[in-house]
């Protein structure tokens, strides 16, 4: 039987959920691509199935996608923030 990996604690948005003294943490990097065919945008959603497949969507693709597989999704992790927040305090890695 297959090891399980725990999964952090998500807000009702989906982020992860970090302490109040800390910054957000955003786990999607630069070379994190859209899955979508013939996109290749930088992924900023990070859908974790019930197998533990992982598939990587720009915020334009995990939009669209959102309605069908958010509800079988084991795990969804929206880093869209990173895009808001960049110019702030929390720079993008
Ligand atoms: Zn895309």
């Amino acid at each position: 039987m297959p090891a399980t990996i725990p999964l952090p604690e998500l807000t009702p948005g989906g982020m992860l959920n970090p302490a109040p003294d800390q910054k957000p943490v955003f786990t999607l990097t630069a070379i994190d691509r859209c899955d979508k065919r013939d996109c290749n945008a930088r992924a900023y959603i990070r859908v974790t199935m019930s197998d533990m497949r992982e598939l990587l969507f720009c915020a334009h693709h995990g939009r669209e996608v959102e309605p069908v597989l958010r509800p079988i999704a084991a795990f969804w992790s929206d880093e869209t923030d990173a895009v808001l927040l960049k110019t702030g305090s929390v720079t993008e890695v």
